[in-house]
């Protein structure tokens, strides 16, 4: 058998719908050039702000600057294929009226990238060669290109690991249904190592593991889990996800610079106040880090809604348009995602075998396949909204409840 990598990321549906644009050209813009084609999607173009590339041809198609791309179309839908600069490159495109803007994230899927890696590494560029970095898509990507040849290899793309409920902060909206909790309670450290060692017996590696809560940094036995993950090394990746108001103590910086773990702190509005000194500590401890000030609406995801009425075939659509992109670890089950396994936990949807996976004993290879590849909606998507960047509605970020919220529970 080959390597089998999770890949339940479908094409948006604007992308089908509307002219496609790519924002910046870069080595990761040209590689979601070939993926779209592969897949069938005819891209208009690129957009780049500099002049000396705009009017050049690349893959056959023109570069022009954001306000040509949206005189000639004005229902445009981009494509922002860059990581450091996407909310600048949004903001930019919002600002000139392009209503349908999608991250690349999505599109680069390992199963994509592996059949479309070499023709963008083919692909000729017009000028600025050096703005265009082919190590770019190298260096993110050959580990897995070696990893896919492997036999018998099952590989994650993105691995969540739920060590507590509990938060300092009680966000109206959090996605992973944190204000609903009336007993907020820590994972017991065994519990969670022992489901990812049974996990990682028959998956072999996730090109990221994310550490996450509530807030991992209330998590007392969080160095040690690190440190576990760490030493097993089965993901490229390793993060510690946080709202960036805790500082890391000195045991978890040492357990986190051991173990190459990153830090990723997603800052809300009025919690700025630490964010200063906890960047210093990750450059002091030499820490890979990321600060996202979230500034931006939050989407509504996630409710609870009622599809028990709900055909077959409207669950699959209701499922296939979610965007929910991750798999979650949580108290010895492996879940498609963080509803299912807080809606289960807080008893708001019927129990069903068929939601998750039990990770306390030996998982059956096929089994993680059929769970997670198929692209089958599980039980309580009934009972979810979903996920959708582009069309969710908007809320206010990190609004706080005074109070646990009371969670509608299925009848
Ligand atoms: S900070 Fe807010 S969004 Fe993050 S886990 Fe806590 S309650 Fe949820
Ligand atoms: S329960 Fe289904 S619809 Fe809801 S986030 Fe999970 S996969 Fe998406």
């Amino acid at each position: 058998m080959v390597a089998t990598y999770i890949q339940r990321r479908i094409l948006p549906k604007e992308l089908q719908l509307s002219p496609v644009y790519i924002a910046p050209l870069n080595g990761i813009g040209i590689l979601a050039y070939h993926i779209l084609k592969q897949a069938g999607v005819l891209v208009q173009g690129f957009i780049d702000n500099d002049p000396s590339l705009q009017g050049e041809r690349v893959c056959d198609t023109l570069i022009l600057s954001p306000q040509q791309a949206i005189e000639a179309h004005k229902n445009a839908t981009v494509i922002i294929c860059s990581a450091k600069s996407r909310h600048a490159i949004k903001d930019q495109l919002e600002a000139i009226g392009v209503g349908s803007i999608i991250f690349s994230d999505s599109l680069l899927t390992s199963e994509n990238v592996k059949a479309s890696l070499s023709a963008a590494k083919n692909t000729v560029f017009p000028a600025a060669p050096e703005r265009i970095s082919l190590g770019e898509f190298d260096e993110r990507f050959v580990m897995d290109e070696k990893l896919l040849e492997q036999p018998d290899a099952f590989l994650f793309e993105n691995l969540v690991v739920c060590v507590t409920e509990r938060c300092n902060l009680r966000c109206k909206d959090c996605s992973t249904l944190m204000q609903y909790y009336k007993h907020q309670e820590d994972i017991p450290l065994e519990e969670i190592t022992h489901s990812f060692d049974m996990l990682f017996k028959t998956a072999r590696y996730s090109k990221r593991i994310n550490i996450q809560g509530g807030e991992p940094l209330l998590y007392h036995s969080l160095p040690d889990l690190v440190r576990h993950i760490g030493a097993k090394k089965v993901c490229r990746q390793l993060y510690v996800m946080t709202n960036g108001t805790i500082i890391p103590s000195h045991e978890l910086l040492t357990a986190m610079q051991e173990s190459d773990c990153g830090l990723d702190m997603n800052i809300y509005p009025g919690y700025e106040k630490k964010a200063d000194e906890i960047e210093r500590l990750c450059q002091e401890y030499q820490i890979d880090y990321r600060i996202k000030f979230d500034r931006d609406d939050w989407i509504d995801m996630r409710k609870f809604v009622d599809g028990r009425d709900w055909t077959e075939s409207k669950l699959q659509q209701h499922f296939s348009d979610c965007q929910s992109y991750c798999v979650y670890l949580y108290r010895g089950h492996l879940y498609y995602c963080a509803f299912t396994a807080h809606a289960r936990r807080l008893g708001a949807i019927p129990d069903d075998d068929l939601d998750s996976i039990d990770c306390t004993r030996e998982i059956k290879i096929q089994l993680l396949i059929h769970f997670l590849v198929e692209n089958k909606p599980v039980p309580s998507c009934r009972y979810c909204s979903g996920v959708n960047y582009s069309h969710g509605d908007r809320v206010m970020v990190a609004a706080q409840a005074k109070k646990t919220l009371p969670y509608p529970k299925f009848q």
